[in-house]
């Protein structure tokens, strides 16, 4: 019964029973097309066949052993992400809170290794980062932190994009140890940086001796049209965080470092009971093959510029649009007005999207969607953005 589960979500009323690729079915036999995919994670689509299969497979076999022994698969799959990402090492946990609480813990002992015994980590306005103490202190928004003080000490924050504030930060806090940010903010509104942003950051990092760490939960495993959202910067961060996408449904999150960062952790410093466990570790592996073999960060990065292009047609200029941007498959539209009610007006239309930071329309469809399905999603979407604007 609903009225059994704590109210931490207020669903909308639809229950889908099944999927196949960019389309949910629910219980009356409904069709929607999703242009969210269960937010970044079903990359892609639903039931896709690699994934399904792998994890078939695999639950005849192993579930799960704990990390006090080796795991095949988890070895495999941390091989195979150090090479696309070029890092050198993951740690594997089961979401994307857990993932960052594993670079906080990371940057914090890095800098007591150092010497320093309150160590500071840079974060930024109008983030997220998740819902744990550590994470939602991170979190620059005060409603994901309000009632759940005393917050965790040792983060000092920065406005997003503003290099100067970090410089006066360098100049001013002899403790910091590390940044953490998204290099394109998810629920913040789809925020996408100046391009010299993430060089400068890097560049300030090295001349400092911080970590870069950035927050890929959302950006990575091919949504913004490459593997990784910092590749467009041509930068390589000491430590990034993956999960949504990287298990297509299946919980699990990883941490992936190198250089100094990557050797910090020793044993007993820090653990999971089912952190990549062969099954969660055999899904991921299939949705890495199958990214790669077919080469969907290029095609996330064609169909973005298909959606881009489509959406500045038929909204630019229009009274009550703000901007239409994005970065690949990673798209908001921005108005002048709360726009939370265009969700259950989408639903209406059999349609999937999101509003993210009451006045973006934030769209994250899967990488395998068609380029029909796309012009579908640009003329639903433009078309009840202008009835709700009075267009
Ligand atoms: C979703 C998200 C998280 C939190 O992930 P959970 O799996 O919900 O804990 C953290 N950072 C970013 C950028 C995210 O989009």
């Amino acid at each position: 019964m609903v009225d059994n589960l704590m109210t931490t979500y207020k669903p909308l009323p639809v229950t889908f029973t099944h999927g196949k690729g960019a389309y949910l079915y629910d219980v009356n036999g409904g069709r929607y097309l999703d242009a969210l995919c269960g937010i970044a994670v079903c990359g892609l689509g639903h039931a896709h066949p690699a994934v399904s299969e792998a994890l078939c497979n695999q639950a005849q076999r192993l579930l799960h052993t704990s990390n006090l022994y080796r795991i095949e698969l988890q070895e495999q799959l941390a091989g195979e992400l150090c090479r696309v990402a070029g890092m050198e090492r993951a740690f594997f946990c089961n979401s994307g809170a857990e993932a960052n609480e594993a670079a906080l813990k990371l940057a914090r002992l890095f800098g007591h290794n150092r010497g320093i015994d309150k160590p500071q980590i840079i974060v930024t306005e109008g983030s997220f980062h998740g819902r744990t103490l550590a994470t939602l202190t991170a979190t620059g928004n005060r409603r994901i932190q309000a009632g759940f003080e005393p917050l965790v000490q040792g983060f000092l924050r920065a406005p997003y994009d503003d290099l100067p504030a970090l410089h006066r930060i360098a100049q001013n806090s002899r403790d910091v140890v590390a940044v953490l940010v998204e290099p394109v903010t998810g629920e913040g509104g789809i925020r996408i940086p100046a391009a010299d942003y993430l060089p400068q950051l890097r560049a300030l990092c090295d001349q400092n001796g911080w970590l870069l760490m950035l927050d890929e939960i959302q950006t990575g495993m091919g949504r913004t049209g490459r593997w990784f959202a910092h590749q467009h910067a041509g930068i390589q961060p000491d430590v990034m965080t993956l999960a949504k996408g990287l298990g297509n449904g299946v919980p699990i999150g990883a941490c992936v470092a190198r250089g100094d960062a990557a050797d910090v952790f020793q044993p007993g410093n820090h653990g999971s009971t089912f952190g990549g466990n062969p099954l969660a570790a055999s899904a991921a592996l299939a949705v890495l093959r199958t990214i790669e073999q077919q080469d969907l960060s290029t095609r996330a990065a064609q169909l973005g510029e298909r959606l881009l292009q489509g959406f500045r047609q038929r909204l630019h200029g229009q009274n009550g649009v703000v901007t239409v941007r994005g970065r690949g498959l990673m798209l908001g539209i921005e108005l002048d007005r709360p726009c939370a009610e265009l969700v259950t007006r989408a639903l209406a239309r059999n349609l999937l999207i999101n509003v993210t930071a009451e006045k973006v329309v934030r769209l994250l469809p899967p990488l395998i969607i068609t380029d029909e399905q796309a012009d579908t999603i640009v003329h639903e979407v433009s078309d009840l953005i202008g009835q709700f604007t009075g267009n």
